[in-house]
């Protein structure tokens, strides 16, 4: 079955498609006249609107899900604007670096709300993961985007950036959260 995925990103559907192969769900970008605007005040109402928007433009059941880092030390920042935190990525890292420097509590997580509408845009499922960690003293690692290379992740040495797409893709807030959708998707739909 086919699900409009409520973003602009490429890079972003590829990953989502990635950790739901074999699920028999395919997701789809949405058509001409996606524009959401994310000004809700947590993940959870972020993650409607952009869904809410995807099914305005498309009459399908859509999916969207609205992330970002919470630091512990920052009482939660920069959550909802981790996005828009600073300038460049690199000014964003440098940023939470800097902040961080007084703090011995280094301890933060990626968080991922996602929900899924119907065809006439009312909630059938919301689901949410988390991915618990460190921020770094440096940066480490090339790979993923985002605040990775300076998210240590729990129970290891690595920060997401030096993992590889595969190895994200398993213990990530994003594939957390899909796997709960997929799950509810299959039982209600495929099953
Ligand atoms: P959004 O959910 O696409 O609005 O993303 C919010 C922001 O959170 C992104 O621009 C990144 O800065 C950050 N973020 C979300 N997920 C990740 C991740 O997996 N790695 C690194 N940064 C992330």
């Amino acid at each position: 079955m086919k699900i409009v995925f409520a973003t602009g990103n490429v890079n972003k559907l590829k990953e989502i498609n990635e950790i739901s192969k074999g699920s028999g769900i395919e997701f789809i970008l949405p058509p001409d006249g996606f524009s959401p605007v994310e000004d809700g005040c947590t993940f959870e109402e972020n993650s409607y609107k952009k869904a809410k928007e995807a099914n305005r433009v498309s009459q399908m059941m859509s999916l969207a899900d609205d992330s970002g880092l919470c630091v512990e030390a920052l009482n939660g920042a920069p959550g909802l604007y981790s996005a828009r935190y600073a300038g460049t990525q690199q000014e964003k890292i440098d940023k939470i670096l800097q902040e961080l420097k007084s703090f011995k509590n280094r301890d933060a997580k990626f968080v991922c709300v996602m929900t899924l509408l119907d065809t006439d845009g009312n909630i059938l499922h919301v689901s949410k993961g988390e991915c618990f960690g460190k921020i770094a003293e440096t940066q480490s690692g090339k790979n993923g985007f985002g605040y990775d290379p300076v998210f240590i992740v729990e129970n290891t040495d690595l920060t997401m950036a030096d993992m590889s797409e595969d190895e994200k893709n398993k213990i990530s807030h994003r594939a957390k959260a899909l796997q709960d959708m997929i799950s509810f998707i299959k039982t209600k739909f495929l099953l």
